[in-house]
């Protein structure tokens, strides 16, 4: 069986085109997936009946199982998705008091980052994602939302590292943005990395209106090195100069997240060197207090010292911004999910 949500419209026109059945339906079809939600070729009633079957032959519109459906009380819903071949995702939706609804998805089961604080890199790099299994977290999550709710943002901040799958996620994104696909502007969409120079460049290069934000969590090489082992290859001046070069290209403010460790990368000295590395850009600093991982020995930050760190970036001039810990009782951050070997 062929995943729908892999074929572009072009190759979904190709496939009807070789059945004998015209071009417009392609269009059909995907307004019946992508605006109207269907996850049937059964529901899609305007087409004859004869190339539902022949759809429904060679086509599967879901190539997952949700395994788990989580809901915590601030509204965070998180689904535990299983893959045709048994491994298994998280994606997750997050509403806040505005009235958003922001939409997390994974990109790779596993990661091979290994960054020190993260669970989804415990286990290594198990394979990346399709662009369909991309797709399918959003349409999915979708499916979680009330009347009159839709989705307002995407965030590729899920499990694994976007810019080393960046050939399935920018079919996938570029499915999320089109008008008749989610209609999520471009402008609406974040990806999240973990700071792959060569990435970033080939991002910019591309001159789209996606946001971008590199997971910094440092501001030297020594400790960087320590809690993000990617940077032992590149650096941080390397980061930067291909996060300026993003920005410089798409007019795009880098926003630069930095998770709090408590007594690791917490403290006054911390917070003036970031300040320091990151003056004179136009740059946001989205500060993560530390969400507990079972097997992992950091520790939150206390909320005087997360208070402190931002005072001094914003005394410097710098836009802080902090994120406030969502879904909590769901483990709804960064692949802890799945580490239960019990979902229930
Ligand atoms: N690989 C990408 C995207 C996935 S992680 C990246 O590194 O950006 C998304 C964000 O969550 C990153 O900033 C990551 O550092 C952060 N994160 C990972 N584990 C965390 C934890 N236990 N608590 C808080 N933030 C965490």
């Amino acid at each position: 069986m062929i995943h729908l949500l892999d074929q572009t419209p072009d190759q979904l026109q190709a496939w009807l085109a070789g059945h004998g059945v015209p071009g417009y339906r392609a269009r059909q079809v995907w307004q019946w997936v992508y605006a109207r939600g269907a996850d049937d070729f059964d529901q899609m009633t305007d087409l004859p009946g004869v190339v539902r079957q022949r759809l429904a032959a060679d086509f599967q519109i879901w190539s997952t199982r949700v395994a788990a459906h989580r809901k915590a009380d601030d509204g965070a819903e998180k689904l535990l998705l299983e893959l045709a071949d048994g491994q298994r995702i998280e994606c997750v939706l997050l509403r806040d008091d505005r009235g958003h609804c922001t939409i997390c998805v994974s990109t790779q089961v596993g990661c091979a980052m290994g960054c020190a604080f993260c669970a989804s890199g415990l286990d290594g790099l198990i394979r990346n994602l399709s662009t369909g299994e991309i797709l399918e977290q959003m349409l999915r999550l979708r499916q979680c939302l009330a009347d009159g709710e839709r989705i307002s943002h995407v965030v590729v901040m899920g499990m694994g590292e976007p810019l080393a799958n960046l050939d399935a996620l920018l079919p996938a994104l570029a499915m999320a943005s089109r008008p008749d696909g989610l209609g999520i502007g471009a402008r609406r969409i974040t990806i999240s990395t973990v700071g792959l120079p060569a990435g970033i460049r080939r991002l910019a290069g591309l001159n789209l209106q996606y946001h971008l934000a590199v997971s910094l969590h440092a501001a030297d090489d020594p400790l960087r090195d320590r809690l993000v082992p990617a940077n032992r290859k590149t650096g941080i001046a390397a980061v930067l100069a291909a996060a300026d070069e993003y920005f410089e290209q798409t007019g795009r403010r880098v926003t630069f997240e930095y998770v709090l460790l408590k007594d690791v990368n917490d403290g006054p000295a911390h917070a003036r060197a970031l300040a320091a590395l990151l003056r004179g850009r136009p740059a946001l600093v989205n500060l993560i207090p530390f969400n507990p991982v079972a097997e992992l020995p950091f520790r939150s930050p206390l909320s005087p010292d997360v208070m402190r760190f931002a005072e001094t970036l914003r005394e410097a001039g710098i836009a802080v911004k902090l994120r406030y810990r969502k879904g909590d009782e769901i483990d709804a951050a960064c692949g802890q999910l799945r580490r239960l070997t019990s979902p229930y």
